[in-house]
């Protein structure tokens, strides 16, 4: 099992591979199927995965049980100073525990997803995050996803891929995924919620939204999520 811990120190450095395990970036927009290529590509290798959006929710919880202003960033900076955000990852399942309490179960909802990408905004924020997530991606065989992976988190990561759909395509596997969870969404405010998210991610000044000139593109609209596994996989194996 790996942990990581909150306000570690920056290492800033390249995690090295070691035999042969590399780290492999999946960067994209909200409802793409990262999560689930993420996941499965990580138990095919035998790898850690790593879910980063879920670090932000887990400020995001944080945030909003502590009824600080997302938008002051110096209040959300203090309060992370206080803070110790921790993960858990066994085989593909994550669990966040803010100050101890296991908050996993309450991080998927629509206002979390909101306020996450409100507090993402925050160069603070995004730093507090950094060495969290590199620590974690240390010792390589890991398969990490997020929106910055391959150009801020890990720019000489091994591998790195950027997934892409339609907007259209990607509200609905979103939609179906909240109903198959017993979420039921309205799909307008569905609809509404992943577009001021999106824009929010690509927009924002820090760690935008972006591909990183090295990533592997992948429209996967028109695609299964097998075969975009088997895509990736097939790329990793001739990199291994
Ligand atoms: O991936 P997920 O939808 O769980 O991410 C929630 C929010 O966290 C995103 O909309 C984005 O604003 C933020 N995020 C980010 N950088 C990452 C991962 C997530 O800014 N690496």
């Amino acid at each position: 099992m790996n942990t990581i811990i909150g306000q570690w120190q920056e290492s800033g450095q390249r995690p090295e591979s070691k035999d042969g395990r590399l780290l492999i970036t999946i960067d994209g927009p909200a409802g793409v199927g990262k999560s689930t290529v993420a996941k499965k590509l990580a138990a095919r290798l035998g790898y850690t995965y790593l879910d980063t959006g879920a670090l932000y929710r887990g400020v995001a919880w944080k945030v909003r049980s502590s009824h600080v202003d997302p938008a002051d960033s110096k209040q959300v900076e203090d309060l992370l100073s206080t803070t110790k955000l921790v993960l858990t990852a066994r085989e593909q399942t994550l669990s966040v525990f803010v100050d101890a309490q296991d908050v996993t179960h309450e991080l998927r909802s629509l206002d979390v997803s909101q306020l996450a990408s409100t507090v993402a905004a925050l160069p603070q924020v995004r730093q507090w995050l950094l060495p969290i997530q590199r620590e974690f991606a240390n010792e390589g065989g890991i398969v990490v996803e997020g929106r910055d992976m391959g150009t801020k988190v890990f720019p000489q990561a091994d591998v790195k891929f950027f997934l892409d759909a339609d907007p259209d395509i990607r509200i609905s596997r979103r939609y179906r995924e909240l109903h198959a969870d017993d979420q039921q969404k309205n799909w307008d405010d569905l609809r509404r919620e992943m577009t001021i998210r999106d824009d929010r991610d690509r927009s924002r000044e820090v760690a935008p939204l972006i591909p990183a000139i090295d990533a592997m593109m992948i429209d996967t609209s028109n695609l299964s999520i097998d075969q975009v596994l088997d895509h990736l996989t097939e790329v990793v194996s001739a990199r291994q």
